[in-house]
């Protein structure tokens, strides 16, 4: 299969060449976390000719989405660049200028393409480039001109920026969060593209800033009742495609913060005006559209309290996945300072404690150190006499994005005071309750399981969990949003300044 060009049924004049990239990272400015090209690698990178895609689908990520939908057409199909990396601070410079040339090269090289599906995060931050998204897609456009349609597909935690939207033809983003609706996006815009492409459509695009800060569960009202009414409404004569870009706090970026897109085929005045509207709409969700979030104390004493079942404490604020460290101990410390007898963490990110417990090996007992070692939001290690339970090398999750198995790195299941403790080598929060299987954990025989995601986990947790208590401890991802050392924010935006209003006509000029 030469330059990893794809033809999937002999003899049929393809319809279209698509070339599709992936390079996506969150971006979080306070992170400890360094990001390299090392970060990338690690979860695997797919680059055009290193194999035939279906070979190895898992590899490709977000890419997959795209290439599995040129084939259902009978598309040909060019996989780029497919490279993730764990949220942590931006990207080093020139490794960041290192993945970009690796995704312009493999696109130069796909040569005369119909449409380009690139796949990003929409907060992606490097030394030197605050949007990487817009940098990416301003070189996409020297190499293929104005006339391919290019078509952008964002996480739903991007911070949106202007210039994305005039060098995309297309931006949209999932609708759910937690995120289990890529493919159904993948697919709309990947089908925008090509009506552009075959000009039945004319994009006209409206947006507006909703100057808001804050994590937004769709799978609960209001915010589930507001997304399906988006849906409802992207079915209005004119309308293609309505997104809501919830932002990502957490990147300290001019732009950084919520907005409406919509995309209207030839109505620039509806695109205005329709994304002013549920702007505004969403604005007013701002405190209501996110989830209650208790202290520390309060979510022990309430999982204590329950009596049936296993009860889910969200230790949102150390969720690797917003680029957290997975090693803090407030949570521990609690479950053991009030006795909590039948309780499970996961996943502590500790290598050392991990190389020690597998130099110790399965069934010993020995003092261990765990987490609290990456920066003042792990707070203080815990010293615990542990028996080390089970120790694996292969343990997977499933990912909340594409369902494809997730590495955990090593993991080392531990036991002390009746808590169970998962430490693993390979940041991971829990997707799935499979992940914790994997690592020889018996997940629905426990009272309480302390899990290190702000939300993704609900997707797969929800249905058996007793009750599922959101807490707010004082890490990396605490959601006091003035507590944040902001630079470069545009003011005002609410919570850390007193707005009542979106005043979407002057934030989408100042944008
Ligand atoms: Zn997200």
């Amino acid at each position: 299969m030469a330059g990893g060009q794809i033809t999937n049924v002999v003899g049929v004049a393809f319809r279209m060449k698509i070339f599709t990239a992936y390079l996506a990272h969150e971006t979080n400015s306070f992170s400890p976390i360094p990001t390299n090209l090392r970060s990338f690698e690690e979860l695997g990178v797919y680059r055009t000719g290193m194999g035939p895609p279906d070979e190895d689908i898992a590899l490709l990520k977000g890419s997959a989405l795209f290439y599995k939908e040129a084939m259902r057409r009978g598309d040909e199909a060019v996989v780029g660049l497919s490279a993730h990396a764990q949220p942590s601070r931006p990207t080093k410079r020139a490794d960041y200028e290192t993945l970009r040339s690796w995704l312009l090269e493999d696109l130069r090289l796909a040569k005369d393409v119909d449409i380009v599906l690139l796949f990003m995060h929409g907060s992606m931050m490097a030394e030197g480039y605050d949007d990487c998204e817009s940098d990416i897609l301003g070189c996409v456009r020297d190499i293929v001109g104005d006339e391919v349609p290019v078509g952008l597909l964002l996480d739903l935690h991007c911070n949106v920026t202007s210039q994305m939207l005039e060098k995309a033809s297309f931006v949209t983003a999932c609708k759910e969060y937690p995120h289990t609706d890529f493919e159904e996006r993948a697919v709309e815009l990947y089908d925008l593209c090509v009506r552009l492409r075959e000009k039945k459509i004319q994009p006209k695009v409206g947006f507006a800033r909703a100057p808001m800060l804050g994590l937004f569960q769709t799978a609960q009202p209001p915010m589930r009742d507001f997304v399906d009414h988006i849906m409802a409404r992207e079915k209005d004569p004119g309308i293609l495609s309505i997104t809501l870009a919830h932002g990502f706090p957490w990147s300290d970026f001019k732009d950084a913060g919520a907005g409406v897109i919509v995309i209207t085929d030839n109505d620039q005045s509806l695109a205005d005006t329709r994304a002013a509207e549920i702007c505004e709409e969403f604005f007013a969700l701002r405190e209501r559209g996110q989830a209650r979030l208790y202290s520390v104390e309060e979510a022990v004493s309430a999982a204590l309290a329950n009596e049936e079942g296993a009860v889910v404490i969200a230790d949102m604020s150390d969720n690797p996945g917003g680029g957290a460290a997975s090693d803090s101990t407030f949570l521990l410390k609690e479950l053991l300072k009030r006795g909590a007898d039948n309780a499970a963490v996961a996943y502590v990110w500790d290598p050392a404690a991990v190389e020690i417990a597998f130099a110790a090996g399965e069934g010993a007992r020995l003092p261990l150190r765990i987490g609290g070692k990456i920066s003042q939001f792990s707070g203080q290690p815990v010293d615990l006499d542990v028996e080390v339970v089970a120790l694996r090398t292969d343990a997977m999750q499933p990912h909340i994005a594409d369902g494809e198995p997730t590495a955990l790195g090593r993991t080392a299941l531990v036991s002390s005071n009746g808590v169970e403790i998962i430490l693993n080598d390979v940041r991971q929060q829990p997707f799935s309750a499979e992940g914790l299987v994997a690592a020889g954990l018996d997940p629905w025989s426990k009272k309480i399981l302390v899990l290190k995601s702000s939300h993704h986990f609900y997707a797969n947790f929800h249905e058996k969990a007793a009750k599922i208590i959101y807490c707010d401890a004082p890490g990396l991802l605490n959601g006091d949003a003035k507590k944040r050392p902001y630079k470069k924010i545009t003011r005002p935006i609410w919570p850390l300044d007193d707005i009542t209003q979106p005043n979407v006509t002057e934030r989408a000029e100042a944008s």
